[in-house]
């Protein structure tokens, strides 16, 4: 049977015209049996418990967690490194009723968290928002008790100013955080990586742990219907081999940088997929370890959920391929579609991301425009990833007291230098010029664009008014972090003295996938009858977070990060339990 049929029977498909994809085109195929189809298999004895696919966040928090209850573990990870996305995150938690909150004057709890999250979910009540839902209540009461004081035992800090990301803006039971959750970890995504690598690294040296770099994991290994091992393949010496064990944890991330496939599985609430669409992760995170998974008979659910930004910029010196950076935006900008026009009202930076792409995808513009100025871009503009915070990255507070003057960031003033999604200019009729002729098509039409920024800039002035932009702002100003890193306050966009006015065209990028392999609570990967797949089971981003959908439609942010500590703790005691 074709891998495509296959698939098609697995997937919950509810979009059956979307085209057929050969996902295993050009690799090598494998008998179950662990054979090799052109010639023998080298079958590796190995004498390990577990082995976990995937060293990034999920897999090390796994691999470390069993290896400390003396388990025998083989962690096997593609790139040449561990790490994974992680390394390249901001570090931000979803976090609950915990001491920055309070000393921040916020009263939060599990009924206030999970009213939000299911808010901002709306799960289907379907079979396969089933498991999701549970996963949801079960995540936000370890993010109200257990994650975080584990965190700080293996010496894991946070920024004090708690962050208020994904804030909503329609009703108080509509989509959205209803207070700041986002808690960004000091030292950023390595910070929160440290304590694990430490704890692996120890173990390896315990000869608990066998630590394989290169490896990439091609195919599970069944036996007796069961998971019995995979067959791997060594990218150095290009060989491969099979190895057993008595489970195998899937850790290998999303889909994101799969176009492939997320433009097959492309939402249906969204119009088409933006045909220059950037990507907001390492070329890693493919998708293999899901489809490797799904073809030994694992579900797949949600595929079609997908967490994807609409406010990416080219990285001037790309890692990988068509690498986006996400812009960081305070309130005090003006969001434009792409012929200028102001986005309506709640659709401010960082309030509805899904709603944003919905109405920028539907007004059909390939891209969108952050008009401010310098004096705004000095106070509010950041860059998302460890790389561009490194005063939070390198801890280092000398780094983070220059977030106070009076100019962009280093990191944003970067990309302002290599102009190649920015553009600056000390006149609006030359910045119009200027934005017309980086997207080669004269979109904006430059007296309607002042029309509405005069309009927006004397209700700044007047410190009254009625644009509701400016309510916002007023709102996120009484709320300490946002006035001390986040708000220029009513700042008038063409004011003669915060010139040159800046322009940045952002376009939407791939970044994480909602959906993925269907779990138990105690990460077993189910099969489409609703039974454990025996001998396997996945954790992190591959297993939509837990449940293969944890999110429903929507990400309150700092749940990923969060998503891989709580799948993988509840793996690891699956594991255990199973084990026993
Ligand atoms: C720039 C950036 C900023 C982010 N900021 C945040 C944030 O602030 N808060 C938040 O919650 N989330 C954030 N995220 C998302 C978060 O980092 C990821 O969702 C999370 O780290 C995923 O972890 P994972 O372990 O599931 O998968 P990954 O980190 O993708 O790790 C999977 C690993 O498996 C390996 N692998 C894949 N396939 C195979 C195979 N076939 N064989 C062997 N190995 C394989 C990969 O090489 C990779 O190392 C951010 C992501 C990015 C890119």
């Amino acid at each position: 049977m074709h891998p495509t049929e296959h698939m098609s029977e697995q997937l919950d498909n509810p979009h059956s015209q979307r085209p057929d994809i050969d996902w295993f085109a050009g690799r090598r195929r494998y008998r179950h049996d662990g054979a090799d189809v052109d010639g023998s298999m080298n079958v590796v004895q190995t004498n390990v418990d577990v082995i976990v696919v995937g060293g990034g966040l999920a897999g090390l928090v796994v691999a470390a967690e069993l290896a400390d209850a003396g388990k025998r573990v083989m962690l096997l990870e593609g790139q040449s490194k561990l790490g994974g996305q992680a390394l390249w995150s901001l570090g931000g938690l979803f976090l609950v009723n915990t001491p920055e909150q309070r000393r921040l004057g916020i009263t939060d709890s599990v009924d206030l968290a999970l009213a939000d999250w299911l808010a901002s979910a709306e799960f289907n009540g379907g079979a396969n928002d089933a498991w999701a839902r549970r996963w949801a209540q079960s995540y936000v009461e370890a993010a109200a008790t257990d994650l975080s004081p584990w965190l700080r035992s293996m010496g894991v800090s946070f920024f004090p100013l708690v962050q208020w990301a994904e804030r909503g803006g329609g009703p108080a039971d509509g989509p959205g955080n209803s207070m700041p959750r986002f808690h960004v970890v000091w030292g950023t995504g390595p910070g929160l990586l440290e304590p694990f690598l430490r704890r692996v690294e120890t173990r390896q040296a315990e000869n608990l742990i066998d630590v394989r770099v290169a490896h990439r994991v091609e195919e599970l290994v069944m036996d007796g219907g069961r998971v019995a091992g995979c067959l791997l393949h060594n990218t150095v010496d290009e060989r491969s081999h099979a190895v057993h064990a008595d489970a195998v944890v899937i850790a290998t991330g999303g889909i994101g940088a799969n176009h492939e496939l997320v433009r097959r599985w492309w939402p249906d609430t969204l119009r088409d997929a933006p045909a220059d669409m950037l990507q907001g992760v390492p070329d890693h995170v493919d998708g293999s370890g899901l489809l490797t998974a799904q073809q030994a008979g694992a579900h797949v659910t949600n595929i079609d959920r997908m967490w994807n930004y609409p406010e990416g910029i080219a990285h001037h010196t790309p890692v990988w391929n068509a690498h986006a950076v996400r812009v960081l935006a305070g309130p005090g900008s003006l969001w434009l579609d792409a012929r200028g026009r102001r986005l309506p009202p709640p659709l401010y930076p960082g309030v509805d991301t899904l709603r944003a792409l919905r109405h920028l995808t539907t007004t059909g513009s390939p891209h969108s425009w952050l008009l401010c100025n310098h004096r705004i871009a000095a106070a509010e503009l950041r860059l998302s990833g460890s790389v561009h915070n490194p005063d939070l990255t390198n801890r280092s507070i000398v780094q983070l007291l220059k977030r106070a003057l009076p100019r962009p960031a280093e990191p944003i003033q970067a990309f302002i230098d290599r102009g190649l999604d920015i553009v600056t200019a000390d006149d609006p009729h030359t910045l119009v010029a200027r934005m017309n002729a980086l997207v080669g098509d004269d979109l904006i039409d430059e007296h309607e664009l002042r029309r509405q920024v005069l309009a927006y800039d004397r209700q700044a002035a007047s410190g009254f008014g009625n644009d509701a932009q400016l309510a916002a702002i007023s709102t996120a100003r009484r709320y300490l972090p946002d006035r001390l890193m986040r708000t220029a306050g009513n700042q008038q966009i063409l004011d003669p003295s915060a010139r040159p006015l800046i322009a940045i065209r952002m376009r939407a990028f791939t970044r994480k996938s909602l959906g993925g392999l269907q779990t138990d609570l105690s990460s077993r990967v189910l099969q489409a009858d609703g039974t454990a797949l025996p001998g396997l089971y996945a954790a992190g981003e591959v297993a939509g977070f837990g449940g293969g959908g944890v999110h429903g439609h929507r990400s309150l942010e700092g749940t990923f990060l969060g998503g891989c500590l709580h799948t993988g703790l509840r793996a690891a005691r699956g594991i255990q339990t199973d084990m026993s």
